[in-house]
């Protein structure tokens, strides 16, 4: 029977595991998710008052579509023997799925870094909700106004005072011009101040000294700036971008010995098999518009399945605390 192992239970994992039992149809196919938690981390609803409510068995969603779940870390890919090891045992595999996420990088050398509180876990959320639970209108600086530090510096507006900082002299720079009036405007009426153009360079019992040299109250000091890829993506790739994820770009390069279509994954081992060559994008007179480009597989085509059809227009959502979503479209 053909196995197709996916390494992490988040929201990639969990669609890939649904989309392979969606595909399989009468086929004989086993679907293996491994990942250490129980449960599916709702993480975009991490910022809520209780961060406990985040989450979701996995088993709920995998049992019911015949998805074996185990309960396991990944330590070592070997693409050429098709195996993962997890947590000590090798689990061999036709085609793999590396799921395994980011995680929040805490800043190296920070003064007091280890007060600072996170909601890029349960945990870390659960830590700082109790932190705060109890304390009457607290301070609290949130560094970094991206999406993630947007949403807590929102959410926690509406239970005490925040102050947002970034290094960028704008509010989501990342996001683009497009949704800044409108996330502006949710913060005003929010009362959430902003120190623009700095960021924390100390942190200490009850404040929070900044890089234009003042000191500001913080009963807390959330850090929201900064992710990396799971160190995994370098053993299925000798090329990453700056945050450690493998380039859409060379989708191939991390399957170096996949099937072609119309060959069964269990036949990997018949001439039909093959190794991948880098992928190429197809060049944009060849784009038809509205959809997004795919890189090709030179020999195998695997990558060539129809595009996704994209909208030529685009929407920002960003939950804003209690008061409805800001959100633009363009
Ligand atoms: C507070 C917050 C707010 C956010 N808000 C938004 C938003 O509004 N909109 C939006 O689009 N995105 C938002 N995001 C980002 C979004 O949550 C993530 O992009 C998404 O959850 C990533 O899903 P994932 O499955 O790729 O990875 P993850 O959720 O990181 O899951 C990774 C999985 O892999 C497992 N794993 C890791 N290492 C291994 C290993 N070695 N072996 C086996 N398993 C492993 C983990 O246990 C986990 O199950 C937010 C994130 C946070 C933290």
């Amino acid at each position: 029977m053909a196995h197709v192992v996916i390494i992490g239970g988040g929201f990639a994992g969990v669609w890939s595991a649904a989309g392979a039992a969606l595909a399989r149809g009468d086929a004989d196919l086993r679907i293996t998710l491994i990942a250490p938690n129980e449960q599916l981390v709702l993480r975009p609803r991490l910022y809520e008052p209780e961060p406990e409510l985040a989450t979701v068995e996995l088993n709920r969603i995998l049992e019911p579509i015949g998805a074996e779940h185990v309960r396991a870390s990944v330590s070592t890919i070997d693409t050429d023997r098709r195996v993962v090891v997890a947590d000590g045992n090798e689990i061999g595999y036709d085609r793999l799925v590396l799921a395994a996420g980011s995680r929040l990088v805490r800043p190296d050398g920070l003064p007091g870094a280890e007060r600072l509180f996170d909601i890029d876990t349960p945990d870390g959320a659960r830590r700082l909700t109790d932190h705060l639970r109890d304390r009457e209108d607290h301070s609290v600086v949130v560094v970094g106004a991206g999406f993630v530090g947007l949403e807590a510096a929102t959410e926690l507006a509406a239970r005490g005072r925040v102050l947002l900082v970034d290094r960028s002299a704008v509010v989501g720079d990342q996001l683009g011009a497009g949704p800044r009036e409108v996330i502006e405007a949710a913060l005003d009426d929010l009362g959430v101040e902003r120190r623009l153009g700095t960021t924390v360079t100390e942190v200490g019992d009850g404040y929070a000294v900044l890089s234009d040299g003042s000191r500001v109250e913080a009963d807390a000091v959330v850090w929201s700036v900064g992710m990396r890829a799971s160190e995994l993506t370098r053993q299925i790739s000798a090329e990453l971008d700056h945050l450690g994820r493998v380039p859409w770009t060379i989708g191939c390069v991390p399957f170096p010995r996949c099937s072609s279509p119309g060959t069964r994954p269990r036949q990997r081992s018949t001439p039909s098999t093959r190794s991948c060559r880098p992928a190429s994008t197809p060049p944009r007179s060849a784009r038809s518009p509205g959809t997004t480009p795919r890189p090709t597989c030179s020999t195998c085509r695997c990558a060539t399945s129809p595009p996704v059809p994209m909208s030529p227009a685009w929407t920002w959502a960003v939950p804003v605390g209690s008061s409805p979503g800001a959100g633009t479209a363009g």
